[in-house]
């Protein structure tokens, strides 16, 4: 079997070899400061069947969605389809109907103004979502950001604040709430130790059902 080439090595101060596939389906290696490149090699030789499972498994889902602003093309909302729709006039420049109407003098700036709006809407949907999961289960961020992240769809920083990306408000409610979720658990367990997933289990029984999803669709999310 031919050997998949590795993209990246990054060595830091961890202590096992760990293997990283991008999104787009290239190998990239973590390896701790003064792992020799033999052993490297090595690692990577014994781990190709898993390799070549996970960059076919990749190469199967769908691209990412690239959009062209034409009318009828498909934007998301909470897991549901609206097609693009430019009208000539209309009481907001953006409205979300049973279609996404965008006026037509906004076409030159299009993209942005989406995006623009698309925040707006996260801002304060997701903050909304994220209070209710707070009072409910007494993590308590500082702040709540909505960022302009492409691949992380929540993260949580060291002054105790949580971000989340715009983007995830594409994505159906129940996986917006599973990142919630996620996030603020981080807020006490930083790592993804037993323990951490054990505490995401508990307010979130099915939460590997949501992560799945997360994994398998985020592509359609990364616009
Ligand atoms: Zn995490």
């Amino acid at each position: 079997m031919d050997e998949i080439p590795v993209e990246q090595i990054i060595r830091s101060r961890r202590r096992s070899i760990a293997l990283v596939i991008t999104p787009d389906g290239h190998l990239i290696v973590r390896a701790p400061l003064k792992a020799p490149v033999a052993l490297i090699e090595k690692f990577v030789k014994e781990k190709n069947g898993w390799i070549r499972k996970k960059i076919g498994e990749i190469r199967q889902r769908p691209p990412a969605t690239v959009h062209e602003y034409e009318e009828g093309e498909p934007f998301f909302y909470f897991g549901r389809m609206y097609p693009l729709h430019i009208v000539e006039s209309g009481n907001n420049p953006i409205e979300r109907t049973d279609r996404l109407c965008v006026c037509r003098t906004l076409l030159p700036d299009i993209r942005h103004r989406v995006k623009c709006w698309y925040m707006l809407e996260a801002q304060r949907e997701i903050h909304a979502r994220c209070m209710w999961f707070s009072m409910t289960t007494g993590y308590t961020p500082k702040s709540i950001r909505i960022t302009d992240a492409r691949q992380r769809w929540g993260s949580c920083s060291s002054d105790g604040g949580i971000n989340f990306s715009w983007r995830l408000i594409q994505a159906p409610l129940e996986i917006v709430d599973y990142v919630i979720v996620h996030e603020l658990v981080h807020l006490k367990q930083h790592d993804h130790s037993k323990k951490f997933w054990a505490k995401v289990k508990e307010i979130m029984p099915d939460y590997e059902r949501r992560r799945e999803w997360l994994r398998e669709n985020e592509r359609l999310l990364r616009i």
